[in-house]
């Protein structure tokens, strides 16, 4: 059984949850991205079609310090937060969360896991990036939202989703809707291209500017420095958020970099979405938000190339 919500009615309905809980929706400002919502930036809230920026910042913030050495004690920072509900997740938004939770294992993530109540939101409008319905997505979520005509049909997916709409009506008729791509990533299996010449159109192109993993919501490598204080007693160490497409990111001591050129590290990328996060976990690393074909400053559609491969 569905609940119904007016569309009219929605700024009410996330007010209402403000009182209880941090909540986080998609606003326009500059750009489209995922903020805390407010009295004042409600009017701004964007349900269009997916943000530019991902969400992943809300897990793992771009830099974050882990550990601290304080009068002659070491003390881990736990990522405490406020229970928090993150509304207007497209089912892309949401898949990305699965990914993560596969590989970021620390408390900081995990506790900002636990208490984030997620709500998704049909994408009524993919654009000519978004090939989401190639990926094998799976439907995990709190609550989900169909729009149709002037209102919401309410999905529940667990306990805290329903007690959120318990105060909702039960709707009459049941309205879900199937995700339309035109995009489609037709061919997955290109564990034996890795060779194929076909990547070095797009490598020539690229410029090792790391937007692609920036703005990809799964894409989750770090670096770690450490700062000592003036008074050399106390010290921290932070965690950056960093990209496999810069050189220096492989590079180790000795200065030995694995990943020297630009063809290698361009592979990575994708070969790292496709194929072997896929045969660690039985899953792509990919939801197929397209966010990094949207963002390359030189257009590279590695989609395109894997779909021009005999
Ligand atoms: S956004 Fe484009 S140019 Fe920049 S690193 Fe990624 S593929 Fe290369
Ligand atoms: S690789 Fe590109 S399309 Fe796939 S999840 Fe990352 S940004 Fe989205």
């Amino acid at each position: 059984m569905q609940k119904i919500l007016p569309k009219k009615r929605l700024n009410e309905f996330l007010i209402n949850l403000m009182r209880d809980y941090e909540v986080i929706a998609p606003i326009k400002d500059k750009n489209t991205k995922f903020q805390v919502l407010s009295k004042d930036n409600i009017k701004n809230l964007y349900l269009k079609d997916i943000t530019e920026v991902p969400v992943k910042d809300y897990l793992m913030p771009e830099s974050e310090t882990i550990l601290e050495f304080k009068d002659n004690k070491y003390a881990s920072r736990e990522g405490k937060t406020r229970k928090r509900i993150i509304f207007g997740l497209r089912k892309c938004d949401l898949n990305s969360f699965l990914i993560l939770d596969k590989v970021m294992y620390d408390k900081n993530y995990r506790n900002r896991r636990k208490n984030a109540i997620l709500i998704g939101l049909y994408c009524e409008y993919p654009d000519k990036y978004c090939f989401c319905n190639s990926m094998e997505l799976e439907d995990k979520y709190d609550l989900f939202f169909y729009p149709d005509k002037g209102d919401y049909y309410i999905n529940i997916g667990s306990k805290l989703g329903e007690e959120l709409v318990k105060s909702l009506g039960n709707s009459r008729k049941q309205v879900i809707k199937k995700l339309k791509n035109s995009k489609q990533l037709n061919n997955k299996d290109i564990q034996a291209e890795y060779k194929n010449k076909i990547w070095e159109e797009d490598a020539k192109k690229c410029l090792s500017c790391g937007a692609c993993t920036v703005y990809c919501p799964t894409c989750n490598c770090f670096d770690f420095v450490e700062k000592q204080g003036i008074n050399l007693n106390d010290a921290k160490k932070i965690r950056n958020q960093t990209s496999c497409q810069l050189q220096s990111f492989s590079r180790v001591a000795g200065g030995k970099i694995f990943r020297e050129s630009r063809l290698a590290r361009f592979k990575h990328f994708v070969f790292h979405k496709i194929v072997y996060f896929k045969n660690k976990y039985s899953k792509y690393m990919c939801v197929g938000c397209g966010r990094c074909l949207r963002v390359c400053p030189t257009h590279i559609d590695w989609v395109n190339t894997i779909n021009r491969l005999k």
